[in-house]
């Protein structure tokens, strides 16, 4: 047997496993008593519906992880990419053209494969729990929207991708210089041109929040474009806000459904996090770090580009640069996972970061901890998560962890 495919097929498998274990240790590490920083904030029931809705999610995401596994091993093994190639291969004798039909066929068969898990995700069990607003015609503009984008971006950065690698040497630094412009150039292009195509930004209206945020930013020396509230309640009733842009075009977005819940103080906090993020250089920061990922995988998928035995392992006739990349894919996984690991790990320390930096600048944990607390009440958040599902999965601290920290500072 193929020495690749059988580092594949066991790449698959061991991630499903891992991801499976976490599921269930995660469930099983419920616990009926609610935790003491929550006494009084979560109600007996309310404090049930979140642990349904975990458990909910986590069934759900365990059959949807089964058939979505199960169907990719069972495409790679049958030969599901040759198939696709050769269909991409008789429209066009163009590498290029037969390439970009090559990734936008799997694309679709992927998308098409996991459109009814996501209709059922938002249309059954966010709305059950209330969560759900997206409108049947909403979800279709969404889909029609993000298939149009990454056409429009994704198909000529992929096309570039191809001709790099097929015709010059070091094409992996080209690329990468390339992808990081254009990495660059995004963060300044999606908050005006990409995220108002989804949703609308409004300038939050003059009155005591608005004031209490810019008196908060201009006792920071932080000048911002913006304040502007967005309508999530269009899609869900969860709430969130953040920081988009770069230097002077910088602005704050909070969500509608936000606005709602929490009070002014609690709002000033959240801006103040937020704007930790960029005091302590975290955006900067990471920047320079998916850089380098974006650097070291390039340079390590020139080495496997053209090797015959992985075209081997998923059953192709023929050879291609961009069939290699795909496949090269596959291999990655566990370099990707890796990263991840260590992206998420850097992440929660600095929640923990953003969050000193907003009690010292604003003043007031207690505004900080009762603003955390609300989120985690609204989006019925699990408060007792297995250590192995927050070091596999969580971008924050667990919610207690983050205010047992905060009460330290208060
Ligand atoms: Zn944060």
């Amino acid at each position: 047997m193929n020495t690749f495919l059988i580092i594949i097929l066991a790449i698959i498998v061991a991630r499903y496993l891992l991801d499976t274990l976490s599921s269930i240790l995660n469930v099983r590490h419920l616990r009926e008593t609610l935790p003491a920083s929550f006494a009084g904030i979560f109600d007996d029931e309310k404090y049930t519906t979140s642990q349904r809705y975990l458990r909910t999610n986590t069934r759900f995401g365990i059959i949807s992880d089964t058939v979505s596994t199960t169907l990719t091993l069972a495409f790679l093994t049958l030969g599901g990419f040759n198939l696709v190639d050769q269909v991409a291969r008789s429209a066009s004798s163009h590498t290029i053209v037969s390439g970009l039909l090559f990734v936008a066929i799997l694309m679709l068969i992927s998308k098409v494969a996991s459109l009814p898990f996501a209709l059922y995700d938002t249309f059954v069990i966010e709305a059950r729990f209330g969560f759900n607003k997206t409108t049947p015609r909403t979800y279709v503009a969404d889909y029609l929207k993000g298939l149009v984008l990454v056409a429009l971006i994704g198909g000529p950065v992929f096309a570039g991708v191809i001709w790099f690698f097929e015709t010059t040497a070091d094409a992996w630094l080209y690329v990468w210089i390339g992808m990081s412009a254009l990495q660059l150039l995004l963060m300044f292009v999606a908050p005006v041109f990409i995220m108002p195509l989804f949703n609308k930004f409004t300038p939050l209206a003059e009155g005591e929040l608005r004031h209490a945020i810019e008196a908060y930013s201009q006792s920071q020396n932080f000048t911002i474009q913006g304040i502007y509230t967005m309508d999530g309640s269009r899609r869900s009733a969860k709430s969130n806000a953040f920081f988009t842009g770069f230097g002077r075009s910088r602005r704050i977005v909070l969500f509608d459904t936000l606005i709602e819940k929490q009070t002014t103080e609690e709002l000033v906090a959240i801006v103040a996090h937020e704007m930790g993020h960029y005091r302590c250089g975290h955006i900067p920061k990471g920047i320079v770090r998916a850089m380098l990922h974006t650097g070291v995988s390039l340079y390590l998928l020139s080495f496997f580009i053209g090797s015959s035995e992985l075209f081997e392992a998923f059953g192709m006739e023929h050879t291609s640069v961009y069939a290699g990349i795909v496949f090269f894919g596959f291999l990655y996984t566990p370099i990707a996972f890796l990263m991840g690991l260590i992206e998420s790990a850097i992440s929660r320390k600095h929640e923990y970061e953003a969050d000193a930096f907003a009690v010292k600048t604003a003043g007031n944990a207690n505004a900080m901890i009762s603003a955390l607390q609300k989120l985690s009440v609204d989006n019925l958040s699990n408060l007792t998560p297995h250590p192995l599902t927050v070091f596999l999965e969580y971008s924050h601290p667990p919610v207690i962890e983050r205010i047992a920290a905060l009460q330290k500072l208060a």
